[in-house]
């Protein structure tokens, strides 16, 4: 019984740590139950379309946000996010984004599989993750959203395809900006290499954090100007 004993082995010379706060596990969690405790899933009752969690003042039978009813159109068929986009849920993304954490895709992606349940069921061809610059690219190393989604890809067996979205305009960080200056900043930045491939497909737009959508929209916007069939988004987690 070789296979234990490396196991344990292994066990000593790289413990399993939290993958939020690095405390030791004696368990085969991904987390301790202090980090675990500190997210913020959101749970039902959420809007159905956009996926805003409904509180008892804009529950509805429709299960529909007032958002969602006042907009006439919207470039996404349906919305998904696993957590709050909070002090609980931050440094587990930001660490996985800005932090080499890569080996955190594994469990975030494990989330996207649970919260995305109601776009699976509607159906789905290929998850697209948001392009990074190839600049930005070349800086950070990787791109956490194709992680996530080669991750969930393993869960879902849907294809990923990283190649056919492209951010061909170098834009600013978001982060930068607030409202309307955010959808000035990525206006145009998107565009579609082989618009055939796409052509007909449902997509799922896979991303870190929703936070106002500017980003995921004009990705969405430009899919459907190059004809793909519907768009959905798929968030770890989004700002509420
Ligand atoms: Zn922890
Ligand atoms: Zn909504």
């Amino acid at each position: 019984m070789i296979k234990p004993f490396l196991q344990k082995l292994l066990n000593i010379i790289l413990p399993r740590r939290c993958r939020k706060c690095g405390k030791i596990l004696h368990t085969d969690e991904e987390l301790c139950e202090k980090c675990l405790n500190e997210l913020n899933f959101i749970y039902p009752p959420y809007c159905k379309k956009c996926g805003f969690p409904l509180s008892e003042d804009n529950y509805n039978h429709k299960m529909i946000c007032a958002s969602c009813l006042k907009k006439k159109s919207t470039p996404f068929r349906l919305s998904r996010s696993a957590l709050y986009y909070d002090e609980g849920s931050k440094n587990l993304i930001l660490s996985f984004k800005f932090m080499d954490k890569t080996e955190n895709a594994h469990l975030l992606a494990a989330m996207l599989k649970v919260a995305g349940q109601d776009i699976f069921n509607a159906g789905a061809d290929v998850l697209i993750p948001v392009p990074l610059h190839y600049t930005r690219l070349l800086k950070r190393k990787y791109n956490q959203s194709v992680l996530l989604a080669q991750e969930l890809s393993y869960y879902t067996g849907l294809p990923v395809d990283s190649f056919s979205l492209i951010r061909h305009k170098k834009t600013q960080p978001q982060v930068k900006f607030s409202g309307i200056q955010r959808v000035k900043n990525v206006k145009n930045a998107f565009s579609v290499k082989n618009p055939e491939k796409l052509a007909g497909k449902r997509v799922i737009l896979i991303d870190d954090v929703f936070t106002t959508g500017s980003t995921l929209k004009e990705c969405a916007l430009t899919l459907k100007k190059a004809g793909v069939r519907s768009v959905d988004t798929l968030t770890v987690a989004r700002v509420c």
